[in-house]
């Protein structure tokens, strides 16, 4: 495990995309925002107004990784990534609230056929196959990247498990949800090592983040 000493900057990683728009507002009210805009840069790593802490940006499945692993103190990284790749060796003190969303199954509105093995496209097969292997039902998962609406449309699986938010990209290509499996929302990891060795920032860190997120 590869985890920072006191002299090096506490290392913060970041989801890029939605979930960055959401927490640079969040960071830059506890006086912790990057000094250079990340959404106007090619740069990956972005010191924080507040010395000794820096930032960098990654995908989200990467910000479980670096966090896990301690190349990255702490992260901020959407639940659905932590649930597909694990939280094993991380502490999730904090729902910050971001980037609200819910995990679904879904598929044409006739329904499920009963007694046959379902074919089912995910990005996230993990918990697809926890799912659905939770439910008793026998299910063959295939690993999508992306516009898992179109894999049922074109007949490649019989319904699929998807991110969903207000429901209209579902609604948009024809199908609906059946299953709700959990909620999403953004939260602050810790790697555990990091929790112990930088307690004290880290505590004021999530003092802070924690305090605006309740607010607004
Ligand atoms: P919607 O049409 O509002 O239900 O949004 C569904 C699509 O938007 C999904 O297929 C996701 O790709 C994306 N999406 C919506 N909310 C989120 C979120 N909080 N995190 C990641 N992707 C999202």
């Amino acid at each position: 495990m590869n985890t920072q000493s006191d002299d090096q900057p506490l290392t913060i990683a970041l989801t890029k995309g939605r979930i960055l728009q959401d927490t640079l507002p969040l960071l830059a009210r506890c006086g912790l925002n990057p000094v250079e805009d990340p959404e106007k840069s090619r740069r990956l790593i972005f010191e924080s107004k507040r010395p000794g802490i820096r930032f960098v940006l990654l995908r989200g499945a990467d910000v479980v990784t670096y966090v896990r692993q301690g190349a990255a103190d702490a992260g901020v990284v959407g639940k659905d990534m932590l649930l597909e790749y694990g939280a094993a060796g991380l502490y999730e003190p904090l729902d910050l609230g971001l980037a609200k969303c819910s995990l679904q199954t879904a598929g044409f509105a006739a329904g499920r056929k009963d007694g046959t093995r379902l074919r089912v496209a995910s990005k996230f097969v993990n918990v697809a196959r926890s799912f659905y292997a939770a439910k008793g039902v026998q299910a063959d998962i295939i690993k999508l990247y992306g516009a898992m609406e179109l894999a049922p449309m074109l007949g490649l699986v019989d319904e699929i498990v998807d991110i969903v938010d207000t429901g209209n990209t579902l609604r948009a290509n024809g199908l609906v949800p059946f299953e709700h499996i959990a909620d999403i929302s953004t939260r602050f990891v810790v790697n555990k090592a990091a929790m112990r060795t930088r307690h004290a920032l880290l505590t004021d860190i999530i003092g802070s983040l924690g305090a605006v997120s309740e607010s607004s």
